[in-house]
């Protein structure tokens, strides 16, 4: 495949065949189609800067997932300019963040969210209609962010904001050449195909959402079918559709699927509620001749969730890969049934070089050392290098410094993903025909970090979180912490101890207790964000260093609740 921007590749399909279907309500688009409205879409914006070129400036939007999210996405990147999508779930509070770190030039918003993009951009601004097909989007100009004399990235490209150690999220910038590079390495590990027929139901301010399961089709010119938000049952009847006795013939078997695990485990819990003819039909929609590829990622796939579903399909066994917005996808199973081994996340996607670090001597842990002299397994951080890394944290060269290592053998940087691995041969995996399956396979032991949680596959800074309630006067002191989950992975819990006024802050001069708090944060945090649970305690221990050791204040307040 020729290495192209995506919005050059699409051209190079048969613009006759579908790219994209609305679920719902059965609209279809063409190839065709699509060519012809980005190249409207990127007149429109270009018009609207009065003839100013955008290129390589940020273009932050707000638009639910479908049509109009593409048109949106790939005119910005055939404008050279950098596209920042945003989550119409975050509160007024985080996008202005966003919009203000990011410096972007413009804020564009469906109808829909047009009372969301009010109230982000800033007093006086105005706002300009531009009509795309769909329906008219709004433009709202931050006309006092200052425009870069030097852009960073004049090739254009995505940024995607992450959390992490830091109490804020950070940009991760990915320039066109990263985004193909990715999409080009996971067409060759997946086998994407023309025919493919993608059920989208993830976000779309994820790499997983964006990366895998809509930039990448689209590559490769399959089509994408967008059901969003996500309802279990939905997916069901949409799989199921035509298998059933009498089969809707406007819509064609789901042939490709990948979801978080939470995604998996309610669609399982949902499955014994369908009638017994959606039932049936569902299991033959499964079946590895019908559905080509079901992945799992952004969180650890639990073996009770993967057996369940191989079991519910007919032994379509699910693939789990790891990846990071950092990153893009690094470490996959393979398409043979004997290359998705329990537990393991497989080996590194092809033009990835990945590396273990150990995490105690801070050596490499080189092929075959992987035991120490005692016969105990080592633990290493996974490192990452190659053309489908990301190469800076918008606007912070520190965090950038921070995050990468210099490679003795001068061949570049390696990427530190403070996710903690071991290797391990696996009898009778690695010997299908895909090349990049071969030797010892990655099982993910945890993070390095007590601080990044994750829940129902968004990644979450407890620093973030700690930051926001300690600006409310209720909370003296706090520690976020993550607790297990069957549901989610993990969850967001909360340990405070309260300030004077707290303590007669609730109803009726009560306590200020876990319902207060989630009040309290709906307007600062993102829903996931939010603590799920919240123990109030008369202090919190420290070390000399101020550090709380989070792992023992769980098992002292949880400890018992947890085994
Ligand atoms: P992805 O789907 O690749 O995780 P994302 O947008 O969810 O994309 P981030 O929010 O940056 O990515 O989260 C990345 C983190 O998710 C990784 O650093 C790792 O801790 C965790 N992760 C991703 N995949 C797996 C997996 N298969 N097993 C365990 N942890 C995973």
């Amino acid at each position: 495949l020729p290495r192209l921007p995506v919005f050059e590749a699409i051209k190079t399909h048969d613009s006759k065949s579908t790219a994209v279907i609305h679920s719902l309500s059965g609209r279809t688009f063409t190839y065709g189609e699509l060519i012809n409205d980005v190249a409207a879409a990127k007149n429109k914006l270009q018009k609207n800067t009065k003839g100013k070129s955008v290129a390589g400036e940020r273009i932050a939007f707000l638009v639910e997932n479908g049509y109009d999210y593409v048109v949106t996405l790939l005119s910005i990147l055939a404008s050279h300019a950098i596209a920042v999508p945003l989550s119409p779930t975050f509160p007024a509070h985080e996008l202005r963040y966003i919009l203000d770190q990011s410096a972007s030039l413009m804020l564009l918003s469906s109808e829909k969210f047009q009372d969301k993009a009010g109230e982000v951009l800033k007093e006086g601004m105005e706002t300009t209609p531009i009509n795309y097909k769909q329906e008219k989007i709004m433009m709202g100009r931050t006309d006092d962010y200052v425009t870069l004399d030097d852009p960073t990235s004049d090739q254009g490209g995505m940024m995607l904001y992450t959390s992490g150690t830091t109490s804020r999220p950070k940009g991760v910038l990915l320039p066109q050449s990263v985004l193909t590079a990715q999409s080009m390495s996971l067409l060759k590990a997946w086998n994407y195909s023309s025919k493919d027929h993608l059920l989208h139901i993830l976000p779309l301010h994820h790499i997983h959402g964006t990366v895998n399961a809509l930039l990448t089709p689209l590559f490769r010119g399959s089509t994408i079918e967008f059901q969003f938000p996500f309802n279990a049952n939905a997916v069901w009847e949409r799989l199921a559709a035509p298998f059933l006795p009498n089969p809707d013939s406007s819509k064609r078997p789901i042939t490709f699927l990948t979801a978080v695990p939470t995604i998996y485990t309610r669609l399982l819990s949902s499955h014994p509620t369908l009638s017994p003819d959606l039932r049936s039909a569902t299991k033959t929609a499964l079946k590895p001749g019908n559905l080509r590829l079901n992945i799992s990622g952004s969180a650890a796939l639990p073996t009770s969730v993967k057996s369940a579903w191989t079991e519910l399909s007919c032994g379509n066994v699910l693939l789990e890969r790891y990846g990071m917005t950092e990153v893009g996808m690094a470490l996959s199973c393979g398409l043979s049934f004997s290359d998705r081994v329990d537990g393991s996340v497989g080996w590194p996607l092809p033009s990835v070089e990945a590396r273990l670090v150990d995490t105690e001597t801070g050596d490499v842990i080189p092929e075959g050392g992987e035991l120490d002299h005692e016969g105990r397994e080592r633990h290493g951080e996974i490192q990452l290098r190659g053309p489908t890394i990301f190469k800076e944290y918008w606007r912070n060269e520190e965090a950038t410094k921070k995050e990468f290592v210099e490679g003795e053998d001068g061949r570049g940087k390696w990427f530190k993903t403070g996710d903690v691995a071991v290797r391990r041969e696996v009898n009778g995996a690695g010997k299908g025909n895909q090349e990049w399956c071969r030797g010892k396979m990655y099982f993910i032991q945890g993070r390095k970090s007590a601080d990044i949680i994750k829940t129902g596959g968004e990644k979450v800074s407890a620093l973030e979180i700690e930051r926001e309630m300690l600006s409310l006067p209720q909370v003296s002191e706090v520690a976020v912490v993550a607790l297990p989950s069957e549901a989610w992975g993990q969850k967001v819990a909360a340990v405070v101890v309260l300030s004077e006024a707290g303590k007669t802050a609730g109803r009726g001069g009560k306590a200020w207790g876990a319902l207060d708090m989630r009040r309290a944060l709906k307007d600062l945090l993102a829903n996931y964000k939010i603590p799920q649970e919240m123990r109030v305690v008369e202090s919190i221990q420290r070390n000399a260093m101020g550090k709380i050791n989070k792992k023992q204040l769980v098992r002292e307040i949880w400890g018992e609740a947890l085994d």
